[in-house]
C-alpha cells in the first residue's frame, strides 16, 4: 500500500512525500482508511510512541479542514506543553502546503489573556483549552474533530482526565473523536469508552 492509495488531497500527500515518508507505516496503514472514512467515525488505538501514530492523526486532522476558514475545526489535547509543541510541529511540516493553515499552540503562556483563538488548527493542554473555551476565548462550534494523545499518561495526572472529559462535552455532538494510548490499563479503556463512543478499536 502506498499513500497514494488513500485519496488523500494533494496538498497534504505533497506534506507527506516533503517529509520522505516512503510507505504507510503499520498504524498508518491500518488506521488511516478508518479515520479518513465516511461518515466519520471514532477511534480508539493503541500505540507507542515511534510507530508514526502522530502523522496518522495530523493526515486525518488536515484532511477534515477547510482551510478557507480560521475558525477552530480540530482540536488536539495532549497531556504536556512539549507533546502540544511536538504534535504543533507536524501539523505545520505535513500542512505546509496547505494554503490556510493556521495551528495554534493553546498551553500555559502561549496565548495572551484576551486574544481570541483564532487557527483552525488547536494543539494544547487540557487546562488551557479548558480555560479558552470559559473565557469563550474559542469558539468551539465549528470543531468536528477531537483528538487525545497519551490518554494513558493523560489519566496518570491529577486533573486533566477530568478536564478532557469536560472540554469534550463542550464540543458539537456530532463530531468524530480519536485517541491514542500506548497502554490500555481498565482505567484507561473505561475512561476511552466513555470519551470516544462506539469507537473502532485497533491494536498494534
Ligand atoms: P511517532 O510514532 O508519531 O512518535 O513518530 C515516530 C517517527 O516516525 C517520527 O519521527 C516520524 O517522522 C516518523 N514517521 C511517521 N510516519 C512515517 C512513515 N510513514 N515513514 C517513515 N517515517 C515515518
Amino acid at each position: 500500500h502506498t499513500f497514494e492509495d488513500l485519496s488523500l488531497r494533494e496538498e497534504i500527500l505533497k506534506g507527506i512525500l516533503a517529509q520522505n515518508f516512503k510507505k504507510p507505516s503499520k498504524i498508518q496503514e491500518r488506521a488511516l482508511p478508518l479515520m479518513l472514512a465516511d461518515p466519520p467515525t471514532n477511534m480508539i488505538a493503541q500505540s507507542q510512541s515511534g510507530t508514526g501514530k502522530t502523522a496518522a492523526f495530523v493526515t486525518t486532522l488536515l484532511s477534515r479542514i477547510d482551510f478557507t476558514k480560521e475558525v477552530p475545526q480540530a482540536l488536539v489535547l495532549a497531556p504536556s506543553r512539549e507533546l502540544a509543541r511536538q504534535i504543533q510541529s507536524v501539523v505545520t511540516g505535513l500542512g505546509q502546503f496547505c494554503a490556510g493553515l493556521k495551528v495554534e499552540a493553546a498551553v500555559p503562556g502561549a496565548i495572551a489573556r484576551d486574544a481570541p483563538v483564532t487557527g483552525n488548527v488547536v494543539v494544547g493542554t487540557p487546562g488551557t483549552v479548558m480555560d479558552l473555551v470559559r473565557r469563550r476565548a474559542l469558539n468551539t462550534s465549528e470543531v468536528r474533530l477531537l483528538i487525545i494523545d497519551e490518554a494513558d499518561n493523560m489519566l496518570d495526572q491529577q486533573g486533566l482526565g477530568e478536564q478532557s472529559m469536560r472540554v469534550r462535552n463542550l464540543l458539537p455532538r456530532q463530531i468524530q473523536i480519536l485517541l491514542f494510548s500506548a497502554t490500555f490499563p481498565d482505567k484507561v479503556m473505561k475512561f476511552a469508552e466513555k470519551f470516544a463512543p462506539s469507537a473502532n478499536q485497533i491494536k498494534l
